[in-house]
């Protein structure tokens, strides 16, 4: 390709909207263009990187036996309606109708497709284990797109569906879908960690994240390296912590508090640490609303209040007016003294003794409040949110960090859910009908490329890792339009790079070298080289690795071969 031919679009000036640096990098660059908020262009240059994406993956895929086919992304509610989750998807499902009025959605993910064209085809056993994969557009109208294409409301996922006849089976297809992600990861250049994720209704230990671990990360990861434990912080389990509480010492009092709604203005107000309080939150309960109390320093961990028995799914907060008629106080003066409805403590909370929390008296709090003496002992769970410091589960005498991690794939044993719901069957060995278990696998092509920036770059631009780089090499010619030498130079070495199967940019533009060659660091492209009279008369090519300060001279004759070895390509 030669830039006199193509749309470099870089843009000299961070553009002011974009937070992330791999944002602010991919306009700049030229990769993608915004159309709506969370709907891009691709430009060449970004779309260069996602076909070699999708090239990797496709090969990883194929050959761990899965085979690619290609689903509609829109698709009739009936479906939808049928698992259910035309009502349980909520907001994020794009809906539509048709000019007969009929019902669609912009597909978010394929499970109903698939489970039903699975229920059509799949007869017998003896066609399973099948895995089918596309690599397709989605649509999620998320609630805050932001960071560009990282979380975007169209974008492209490759999804997998497996299909076997029992749990066993399921199991096996995961651990090959697992592997070829492991494999996928490590061939983009990408260092990627699988974490344990939450897997909802389906219990135990069958979800696993891959993450890329970076600062802009949205995900909070769990981590002990040293036991070997790496979790979505949703899914860290805590234990009962092992420090008893101290006794009571001081009396329960009430202070006015007026104005005060939040423990960070309580605490400044009482000159007390967070951890000396409680938070009292009320959610949704299946039978009325449910207190849930927190040391004031910790946050709820949604997915474990949900697996309460008495907290209804989804959690739902539980707004003024309803705290109002189930307490008779404002939400920022709740306790769980004397509160008339169920109280679910968190163990830290539990070990908690001459605690502060709300009187249920608006604008009041209290002051010396102790378990068993001031308040019942509570009932007691797991509530919190994993923090950095607190103990592996795996080992408790090790502690865990917390780390941030950009999620680009995701592996998920369904066991029956849809094939219940979708009625998905087949004839087993001994001719009885069996449901069958599912297992589905997302990556994110389109935010793979956000996420391998963030991963790798500098003050001046994008580094690629060498098998996703738009372009393999760019050629910088010095003087061109003055020297004919250059101009048969990078004519015939742009086409024997060609020939040995490197993508090559040249740029023939005649800018300034100051000005091509801080387009191509921004670019990124890892190989360049600079050819200039001066070099040609010692018969030698300038040549750098993006990842390198320096520059090398190496022999003109012998350079497609050096480039060889210098590159993974
Ligand atoms: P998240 O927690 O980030 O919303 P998810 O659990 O909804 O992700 P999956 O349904 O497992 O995601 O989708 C598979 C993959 O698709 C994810 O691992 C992620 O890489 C990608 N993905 C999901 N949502 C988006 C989005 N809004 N924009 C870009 N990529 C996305
Ligand atoms: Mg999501």
């Amino acid at each position: 390709m030669r830039t006199s031919q193509f749309l470099l679009a870089t843009l000299k000036e961070t553009p002011a909207d974009a937070e992330i640096v791999s944002h602010q990098l991919m306009l700049r660059a030229g990769l993608i263009r915004q159309v709506a908020a969370g709907i891009y262009n691709w430009l060449p240059t970004g779309f260069r990187v996602l076909r070699k994406i999708e090239r990797i993956v496709r090969e990883e895929m194929d050959a761990s036996g899965a085979q690619e086919m290609l689903m509609p992304a829109v698709q009739p509610a009936e479906l939808w309606q049928e698992s259910g989750r035309w009502e349980d998807y909520g907001p994020e499902l794009l809906r539509l109708t048709d000019r007969h009025d009929r019902g669609f959605c912009i597909g978010p993910t394929h499970e109903e497709v698939i489970s039903v064209l699975a229920r059509g085809e799949i007869r017998s056993y003896r066609q399973l284990p099948l895995n089918f994969y596309q690599i397709q557009t989605k649509f999620r109208d998320e609630v805050r797109p932001r960071f560009g294409v990282m979380r975007a409301r169209e974008f492209i996922m490759k999804d997998a569906y497996t299909f076997d006849i029992s749990a066993q089976g399921m199991q096996h297809s995961y651990d090959i879908m697992y592997d070829a992600y492991a494999r996928i990861f490590q061939r983009l250049g990408l260092e990627a960690t699988a974490v344990e994720a939450d897997s909802g209704t389906i219990g135990g230990s069958h979800s696993h994240e891959f993450h890329v671990i970076a600062n802009s990360g949205e995900d909070a990861i769990a981590q002990c390296l040293e036991a070997g434990y790496s979790a979505n912080v949703e899914k860290v389990s805590l234990p009962i912590p092992k420090h008893t509480r101290p006794s009571a010492t001081a009396e329960m009092k009430t202070v006015a508090t007026p104005g005060v709604h939040t423990i960070q203005a309580l605490c400044k107000f009482l000159t007390a640490p967070p951890e000396s309080t409680l938070k009292t939150l009320l959610v949704k309960g299946v039978e009325g609303p449910v207190a849930l109390v927190l040391r004031g320093d910790h946050e709820l961990n949604q997915i474990k209040a949900e697996a309460l028995d008495r907290v209804a799914t989804p959690l739902q907060f539980t707004n003024a007016e309803e705290v109002q008629k189930a307490t008779g106080v404002e939400p920022g003066s709740i306790g769980p003294v004397e509160l008339s409805i169920p109280v679910i403590a968190d163990y830290d909370a539990v070990t908690l003794a001459n605690f502060v929390c709300g009187a249920n008296v608006d604008g009041h709090h209290l002051v010396g409040v102790n378990w068993g003496r001031d308040l019942p002992e509570p009932q007691q769970a797991d509530l919190r949110r994993a923090i950095d410091g607190d103990p592996c589960p795996l080992d408790s005498s090790k502690s865990l960090t917390i780390r941030r991690g950009i999620e680009v794939g995701h592996v998920f044993q369904l066991g029956t859910k849809y094939s219940e719901a979708l009625d998905v069957t087949c004839l087993d060995a001994s001719g009885k009908t069996q449901t069958l278990y599912m297992g589905c696998y997302g990556i994110g092509i389109t935010r793979i490329v956000a996420a391998a920036i963030e991963q790798s770059h500098d003050a001046n631009g994008i580094i690629w890792p060498d098998p996703i780089a738009p372009f393999d090499v760019c050629i910088v010619p010095i003087g061109l339009k003055k020297s004919v030498k250059v101009q048969e130079a990078i004519e015939s070495l742009y086409h024997q790079l060609h020939a040995a199967g490197f993508d090559v940019l040249l740029d023939d533009r005649d800018e300034r070298p100051g000005v091509m060659f801080s387009e191509m660091d921004l670019i990124g492209i890892p190989h360049r080289l600079v050819i200039g009279e001066r070099g040609l008369k010692s018969g030698t090519v300038e040549y750098r690795n993006r990842r390198d300060q320096a520059a090398q001279d190496y022999p003109l004759e012998t350079l497609v071969e050096t480039l060889k070895t210098l590159s993974n390509i």
